[in-house]
Parts: C-alpha cells; structure tokens; sequence
C-alpha cells in the first residue's frame, strides 16, 4: 500500500523503488472524485447533440479512442525518457510509475483503482473543467467538446487496460481475453514488446494501434533529437539514479546480482 515505507528508513539499492505516495494517494483519489463529477456534467451536457446526431457521437468515442493511444504512447515516452524521481511535482506524480514499472512489471497488478487511475484522472482535470464551461450548441465547438470528452474517457481507462494486459489471462473474464486477442483493447503480447529490450517501443498503451505507425516513423527518436539539439538534455540520462532508486532496463542487473559492484559503462559510448 503506498505511504508503508517510514519516512526516516535510510534509502538502500532496491529492486524497485517505493515513493513515499501518503498524501499523494489522497490527491489522486481527489483527482477521481473530482473527474468523475466534470465528466458525468460534461455528458449531459453534449447528451441533446448525441440525440440528435448518433453517428456524430460513434465517431467521437472512435477518434477518441485513437487520441488517447496516442496521449498515452506520448506521456509513457516522455515518463520513460526525461527527468527523474526528484523532478519537481511530476517526479512521484508520474515518473516514479513508469520507471518502476520496467523494473517490476507485475508491481501494476497489485495497484488499488486509486493507484491505477488516479494519476490519469489528474492529467485530464484541466481539459474536463475546460468541457464544463466552453459554451455548446455550436457544431464545432459540439464536435471539439466530444472529442476531448471521449478522448478523457479512455484516457481515464488506459491504467486499467495496461493493467489487464499484465494479469494473468485466468485472472480475466473470456470477454476482456476476447478484447484483447482481437486487438480492441491492448493485448498482452503486443505490450510484451515494449517489456523487451532495449525498451525503446511499443509506448502505446491505451490500445496499442498507433505503435508500428510510431515506431515506423521513428517519431520518438526523432523527438529525442530535437529535444536534446535544443535543450542539451539526454534522454534516459537519469538512468543513473538506478543504484539509489533502482530504475529502469539496465538497473534491473546490479539490482538482482547483489555481489558483484560492477561500474556502469560510460554513457559517452565513443570513449572506448
Ligand atoms: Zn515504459
Ligand atoms: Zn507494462
């Protein structure tokens, strides 16, 4: 349960690291409530054009569903490769569970549904309060508020999809087994591929459609690239923290092979 660790237990190399998430905790469950309440207010409002055009509101859900693949490939990338634990506000917030994640993937498997959902709800409580007050009744401004709404729904589910995708199939229904070997909801063996090394791929998590477009194009690389020409910073630079924290990919080796204090190659790979 988050918030178990004492606060004054000196920090030890660990397999996977536990953020003290105490009060955290309460602002994601905040977070929930507080998404929940915007969201059924933001469906009734849209519920006379859904009447009127029922074709208009597949649609939404379906592209809905696209974009939050995509927002969620977009942050998992962005939590995978900038910063650190320490990093102000986002550090614990989202950093912390995705790097724990590639060091104990089954971690997310004994997650409550605070922990699952409560960082995504967060996320999306600016655009839900935005769907709440932007005045409706004009098609555009229907279309753009379904849209956001529908993409604020699956993002709100992609925790709880990424989670399924780690049970074990005997601990899901056939239906949800269904979904998944069908492709509608992301399938284990496709997220199995962002597990594999050199963990660079596969950020999508939401479904999982978007990752051979992705990864075909290069699109994150080349965002590193860009990132890094203007910024000077390194993607996965904090990857050094593993020995305090236990992060991510290569941490996992001194982590489990205790004795052997072996130095980390170099990062500047050219310096032989
Ligand atoms: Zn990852
Ligand atoms: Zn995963």
């Amino acid at each position: 349960m988050p918030g178990a660790m004492a606060a004054g237990t000196p920090r030890k190399p660990a397999t996977v690291a536990v953020p003290d998430t105490g009060r955290y905790y309460w602002v994601e469950l905040a977070g929930i409530v507080a998404w929940v309440g915007l969201f059924a207010w933001a469906l009734l409002r849209l519920v006379p054009a859904v009447v009127e055009n029922p074709f208009w509101a597949v649609a939404m859900v379906m592209s809905g569903y696209v974009a939050a693949d995509f927002l969620s490939g977009f942050v998992h990338w962005a939590g995978d490769t900038w910063g650190s634990y320490q990093t102000p506000v986002v550090g614990k917030a989202l950093i912390s569970g995705f790097r724990d994640h590639h060091v104990d993937e089954l971690g997310i498997t004994r997650h409550d549904p605070v922990d699952t959902n409560g960082n995504n709800c967060l996320i999306a409580l600016p655009a839900m309060v935005f769907l709440v007050v932007v005045p409706i009744g004009n098609p555009w401004v229907d279309g753009l508020s379904g849209f956001l709404l529908m993409t604020a729904m699956w993002t709100m589910v992609t925790n709880q999809i990424h989670k399924w995708a780690h049970l074990p199939p005997e601990k899901l229904s056939p239906f949800l087994r269904m979904l998944q070997r069908s492709r509608i909801i992301l399938d284990p063996d496709h997220h199995r591929l962002h597990h594999a090394e050199p963990y660079l791929s596969h950020y999508c998590i939401t479904v999982g459609w978007l990752n051979p477009v992705l990864d075909g194009l290069g699109f994150f690389r080349g965002m590193e690239k860009a990132i890094q020409a203007v910024t000077g910073a390194v993607p996965r630079a904090a990857n050094g923290e593993a020995e305090e924290f236990g992060v991510f990919g290569e941490s996992i080796i001194p982590a489990i092979v205790e004795s052997e204090p072996e130095t980390r190659a170099s990062r500047t790979v050219a310096g032989g």
